[in-house]
């Protein structure tokens, strides 16, 4: 079988790791090309070279940026604008001439709510999902390369039942009726990776964001996790599958990106 070619567009860096970490180790070591298109934070900038890092850790080549400003850190980039205040057409047509170039059988975003709703995310699922659809158009963004139809978007999230187990062993109570909690219905879920033998190495990844680890962002609400709860968010990936060629698989969860 050809190598699998599996593209990432995550926000920020840090997210490849924490998100899709385990699937890239994992497939680099299956022989898969991978890579990662990260829209916000410049080149030179304190997270731009821990994302090299983390890359290399997880064999995804090297960083793919877009330059643009990360809605609540006007430092990420200055002088660009914001990722979401930039027209979508440019954002587009920027990831159409990645996906051309690099012609993924796949390609990995966050889910419709960025998992945990970060504006950032929210808006990379959108630009990735009109992106994929966009590159195949020979009539669209002509100065971007021939067209290319990956097979698949898998949107990365997280079970509502794993997020509801984690929620009790934080929390020790359910979360109050009507709050807005991360991830999807399990039923959603059409792919659930077992990433167990990379989770070392997406440990890595994420420890490569130096400067996240010290903020206290995501990367310590994972580490804050009773040692069961955090070692099950390691060990595991889940994404719902959309397909852009013939019909979805049927017959259940699939293990393996396809
Ligand atoms: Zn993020």
């Amino acid at each position: 079988m050809a190598e699998l070619r599996v593209l990432c567009v995550h926000a920020h860096p840090d997210d490849e790791a924490i998100w899709t970490g385990g699937t890239l180790a994992r497939y680099a070591d299956e022989g898969a090309v991978t890579a990662v298109v990260t829209c916000t934070w410049a080149e030179g900038t304190r997270r731009a070279g821990e994302l090299e890092r983390s890359l290399a850790i997880l064999g995804a080549g090297e960083p793919l940026l877009l330059g643009y400003a990360d809605a609540r850190k006007p430092e990420s980039a200055p002088g660009a604008p914001r990722f979401v205040d930039v027209p979508l057409d440019e954002t587009v047509g920027q990831l159409v001439e990645h996906i051309r170039r690099l012609r993924p059988d796949v390609v990995l975003t966050y889910d419709g709510y960025g998992v945990y709703g970060h504006p950032d995310h929210v808006h990379a699922h959108r630009v990735a999902m009109a992106a994929v659809e966009a590159a195949g158009y020979d009539q669209l963004h002509h100065e971007a390369g021939d067209p290319w139809r990956p097979r698949a978007l898998y949107l990365a999230t997280i079970p509502r039942s794993v997020v509801l187990s984690h929620w009790r062993a934080v929390f020790g109570a359910d979360p109050d009726p009507g709050r807005t909690l991360p991830g999807v219905p399990d039923d959603r879920i059409t792919t659930h990776l077992d990433v167990s033998r990379w989770s070392e190495r997406k440990w890595a990844a994420m420890h490569a964001h130096e400067s996240e680890v010290g903020r206290g962002a995501s990367m310590t609400m994972l580490t804050a996790l009773p040692e069961p709860a955090r070692a099950l968010m390691l060990a595991n990936e889940w994404y719902r599958r959309v397909s852009f060629t013939g019909a979805p698989p049927t017959g259940g969860v699939e293990t393996a990106l396809g």
